[in-house]
């Protein structure tokens, strides 16, 4: 069956033609994929995905804390108080949040220009964001200052602060820093307003790790939202840049520069596929802004944020021994004893001034009483208050006294408002007792809008005093 073999060949040879330009067009459509997705690598190379760090807290917790604190910090900063530039910030802001992933968190985003000439900007967790004038003054472009604010954002969306107070917590033990009074609390009430902002503040320092992914996430919102992605890096590189020799500003501290900024950034954007050539860098309104905050009033001596904000009390408290009393503190504050008083404050807790911002003056007073006073303890407790109004302009009865009981003897509790040396208003609560030396006084003071955390502080130490 020779022929029928020929034909079998014909056939088999038609049959190998056939798939040999099969196999040519599967050729020519992968050379022609490989071309397209070497012209569109966005396709081709998978953008960073990005996993945030392990956290204890809720999102919930994050609004909280970081609104907490940035309303402390309103009071307390010198804003720039200039609508236009605030407007413009959040702008920007906005436009940079709306290309981040929150995992259908919904932060409430607010922007704040500060009039410091630091080089600085920090976000609260939350989503609570400060500009220093000085992080507008020293960018070259708006790319610049979207950059740094990509960063920042990037921090809140992916609740690098709370994450870094979560491995703190977990390092230290559930009685550790954020113990204090609230130790057998729910986590979200662990965290005060100290342990965010005071020296060393954990919502605001940063891991290499955490920057790396600030890095990264940061240059794909500045891609998304078509600015050149390049000044991620490049604004990090002009700060290390200037401040060579000089004390590198309080934001580089915050955020640790991770080695590979430059490379990790650039390998970003070669995912990405490549800086666009009509990337945007700069914008008329930009210039306008900048040239109206370098216009504004320099403020002397910006007071520092993180000058007078001290840790939370300590649960564990310390024995105190007066003539006329005895009480117990908490462990991490100390005691000044001067002239009648003795204060016990938390470090930080007295301004530079001497004033006492957060924790507890008590004080033997001597008062003139008639021996008829049918009411000596309000008499000689109104005495104080007048003595205290002569020396503090803004202090203010905020609550009648009311009677109360310290340690079984009849006590007077009195509220009273002032200006707080830590920025803002403060609250006092006073509580005086008539004792055979003199008036005795205790004064309890700290910012109004932390407050109430300390109350449970003072009426521990309350619930310790032993009058002689
Ligand atoms: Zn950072």
């Amino acid at each position: 069956m020779k022929g029928d073999a020929q034909l079998e060949s014909v056939t088999c040879h038609r049959q190998r033609s056939v798939i040999r330009k099969q196999v040519r067009s599967m050729f020519r459509f992968l050379a022609a994929s490989i071309l397209l997705l070497s012209v569109l690598p966005g396709l081709w190379a998978q953008r960073s995905q990005l996993k945030p760090p392990w956290n204890m807290y809720s999102p919930q917790t994050d609004v909280r804390l970081g609104k907490q604190n940035a309303d402390l910090l309103a009071r307390r900063l010198p804003l720039c108080n200039d609508p236009r530039v605030d407007s413009y910030l959040t702008q920007l802001g906005l436009k940079l949040v709306s290309k981040l992933p929150t995992r259908g968190v919904q932060y409430p985003w607010e922007f704040h220009c500060v009039n410091s000439k630091e080089i600085n900007a920090f976000a609260l967790p939350g989503g609570f964001v400060f500009v220093n004038r000085g992080a507008i003054e020293v960018a070259d472009n708006e790319a610049q200052l979207a950059a740094v604010m990509a960063h920042e954002l990037s921090h809140v969306a992916l609740r690098h602060g709370t994450a870094q107070a979560s491995k703190a917590q977990l390092a230290q033990g559930a009685a550790g820093i954020f113990g204090g009074l609230f130790g057998g609390s729910t986590g979200g009430a662990l965290l005060t307003q100290g342990v965010a902002l005071g020296a060393g503040g954990i919502l605001l320092h940063y891991s290499r790790t955490d920057e790396t992914q600030a890095d990264v996430l940061g240059t794909q919102a500045l891609y998304d939202t078509g600015y050149d992605p390049r000044a991620m890096a490049q604004f990090f590189e002009k700060l290390e840049g200037e401040t060579r020799g000089k004390n590198p500003p309080q934001f580089l501290s915050d955020h640790p520069n991770p080695g590979n900024r430059v490379e990790r950034v650039d390998e970003e954007i070669d995912k990405l596929g490549g800086p666009s050539a009509n990337a945007k860098r700069d914008s008329t309104e930009f210039e306008a802004i900048k040239r109206e905050v370098m216009a504004l009033p320099v403020v002397k001596s910006p007071v520092s944020e993180v000058a007078i904000a001290p840790p939370p009390p300590s649960r564990n408290f310390t024995d105190y021994q007066a003539s006329l009393y005895r009480l117990n503190y908490p462990e991490n504050w100390k005691k000044y004893e001067e002239g009648g008083s003795t204060t016990f404050a938390p470090e930080g807790g007295i301004a530079p001034s001497g004033a006492l911002a957060f924790g507890m003056i008590v004080s033997v007073s001597q008062v003139q009483l008639d021996a008829t006073d049918a009411n000596p303890l309000e008499s000689a407790t109104r005495q104080l208050i007048q003595n205290l109004q002569k020396t503090n302009a803004g202090l203010r009865v905020a609550r009648d006294s009311g009677r109360v009981r310290l340690n079984g003897e009849p006590g007077l509790s009195t509220y009273l408002t002032n200006d707080s040396p830590a920025g803002g208003q403060e609250t006092d609560w006073l509580i005086t007792v008539l004792r055979p030396g003199g008036l005795l006084s205790f004064l309890c003071v700290a910012p109004s809008v932390a407050y109430p955390d300390y109350e449970k502080t003072f009426t521990a130490m309350f619930d310790t005093v032993r009058l002689k």
